[in-house]
């Protein structure tokens, strides 16, 4: 038996190591158009300076990170972030605001914080107050994050800190972002506790109880990160799969299914010539598929073999951002910081969506005293900035970030990194398009899809879409081994 798995992100390199695990004796081809395994995490070292290019850390709260982390003996190099930084600022009127303490991604936690901000007015604290007494939606239709924050919490609370907190990780229009398919959890917190301030109350308390009987264990922080950059994750996991299972540099143009129901893979080499010039170009056939490339390749690759799925696929839409990471020396930077980085609501109608203060948040990304910084761009309200040509995006950036922090001078350094059509948008209706898309899949034990465009764009989604991929075909394998054993016991009798 052998596999094929296109695209070696994290997705694709978690259902590899899984069905590795779950099916040893099969082989396993890992294919990728670019030169390296990784996809969009790469983490680059330069004059002592750690550079995530993409993602720079993941949440705690999902679990299959931290999971796969500490399976892959990497439990040690966790990283936590800085515990004196760990606030968020909001940009109002060009300034730095911190954000109400307590306030979680969609609703406050403690209202003293909240009537005191001077992000508010005081109309606007008002109305966000009056969400104790708004009767709860009692159906179970979807709607966007817009609508939903604007009816529980009002349009300052939504326009001035949950459409940047929400806008900064999804690079989303919130008007068609799906609340049932991003927070789920704000529209249960509704339905079970009939608020949203409510409902966080009772969480926190219920936390705080449970943090209190618990005597042992590590605890992390919300987010973490790895000390040796998140590709080292990538890492960890190719050096645990068969030599040969990785074919970086060999892009995927073509699929098809056989009568015999094999799938046959047509490819290109990508690569540098050394490199490509030992593999095989000739078409190759498997008995299975993972497709763990971006959702809207996965949709041009399944175009003839399965044309309804190549269509639904295709609904996913995408939006891009770019990432200037700019290194100063900590004398240029004039003020200091409380919080981890900044959101800029879209009303600011500025360039950047949000920054990261990379060295406050995590100290080991830069030599001491030195500063590194990560500034977002481009996304759903300004798509163009995500492939800028660095010569425009940096200056852009840079006097763009001027107009908000207090740092002189010219950075010792730029890096920038483009990544368009990397993030899929979940619209209203994204959990039922999926429900029709793993329909289709379910009824074809020969393939499986994995990646960020399904049950979440976090690096621990992508790792549990990998493994779901991997245990799916490990489980049909296993039972087309049965039923020839059993036919074999048959004819032998
Ligand atoms: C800028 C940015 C910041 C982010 N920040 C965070 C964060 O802080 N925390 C977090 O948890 N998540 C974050 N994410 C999300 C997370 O990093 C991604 O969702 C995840 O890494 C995607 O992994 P993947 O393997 O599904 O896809 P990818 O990493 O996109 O990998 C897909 C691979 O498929 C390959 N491929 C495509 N077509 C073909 C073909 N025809 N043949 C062969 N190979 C092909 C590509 O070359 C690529 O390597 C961020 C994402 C971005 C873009």
């Amino acid at each position: 038996m052998n596999i094929a798995i296109l695209g070696a992100g994290i997705s694709g390199l978690s259902a590899a190591y899984r069905f590795q695990q779950l099916a040893p004796e099969t082989t396993i081809r890992v294919f990728d158009r670019r030169n390296r395994y990784g996809g969009v995490l790469e983490t680059l070292n330069r004059d002592g300076f750690q550079i995530e290019q993409s993602a720079d850390n993941f949440i705690t709260t999902i679990p299959w990170g931290v999971q796969l982390c500490k399976e892959l003996g990497l439990g040690e190099q966790l990283v936590q972030t800085n515990p004196s930084v760990r606030r968020t600022y909001v940009v109002r009127r060009g300034r730095l605001h911190l954000l109400p303490d307590g306030f979680l991604m969609m609703a406050p936690t403690k209202l003293l914080p909240m009537a005191l901000t001077p992000i508010l007015s005081p109309f606007g604290k008002l109305r966000a107050g009056l969400e104790l007494f708004i009767p709860s939606r009692k159906d179970d239709c979807d709607e966007s994050m817009a609508n939903f924050v604007r009816r529980r919490l009002g349009r300052e609370v939504f326009e001035r800190l949950v459409e940047p907190l929400v806008s900064g990780v999804y690079a989303a229009d919130m008007e068609k972002l799906s609340v049932l398919a991003t927070l789920p959890r704000f529209r249960e917190m509704e339905r079970n506790y009939g608020s949203l301030i409510r409902a966080m109350q009772k969480q926190l308390a219920a936390n705080r109880a449970a943090n209190l009987a618990e005597q042992s264990g590590a605890r992390y922080s919300m987010f973490v990160t790895l000390r040796n950059g998140l590709a080292s994750l990538c890492d960890a996991l190719v050096t645990k799969l068969q030599p040969d299972t990785l074919r970086t540099g060999q892009e995927v143009t073509r699929i098809w299914k056989t009568a015999e129901k094999q799938w046959v893979l047509e490819t290109k080499s990508s690569g540098s010539p050394t490199i490509s010039a030992t593999y095989n170009t000739k078409p190759e056939f498997f008995d299975a598929i993972i497709l763990a490339t971006p959702v809207h390749e996965s949709s041009r690759l399944l175009k003839n073999s399965s044309p309804e799925l190549a269509e639904k696929l295709a609904k996913i839409e995408h939006e891009g951002t770019a990432i200037a990471t700019l290194a100063f020396n900590s004398d240029q930077v004039k003020q200091s910081f409380r919080g981890m980085g900044f959101v800029v609501p879209k009303n600011e109608q500025s360039p950047i969506l949000a920054g990261s203060f990379s060295s406050l948040k995590y100290e080991h990304r830069a030599p001491e005293g030195k500063f590194l910084i990560r500034i977002f761009a481009g996304g759903n309200r300004m798509p163009e900035l995500a492939e800028l040509p660095e010569r425009q995006l940096k200056p852009l950036l840079l006097a763009e970030m001027r107009k908000i922090l207090k740092i002189n001078g010219e950075p010792i350094f730029t890096v920038t990194s483009h990544w368009a059509k990397t993030m899929p948008q979940y619209h209203v209706g994204h959990r039922e398009l999926v429900q029709e898309i793993e329909l289709l899949t379910d009824s074809d034990l020969t393939l499986a899809l994995a990646g960020n465009a399904f049950h979440g764009v976090g690096i621990p989604n992508c790792i549990q879409s990998g493994f779901k991929a991997a245990e799916k075909l490990a489980s049909s394998f296993a039972k087309n081994n049965r039923s020839a054993n059993d036919t074999e016991k048959q004819v032998r009798k």
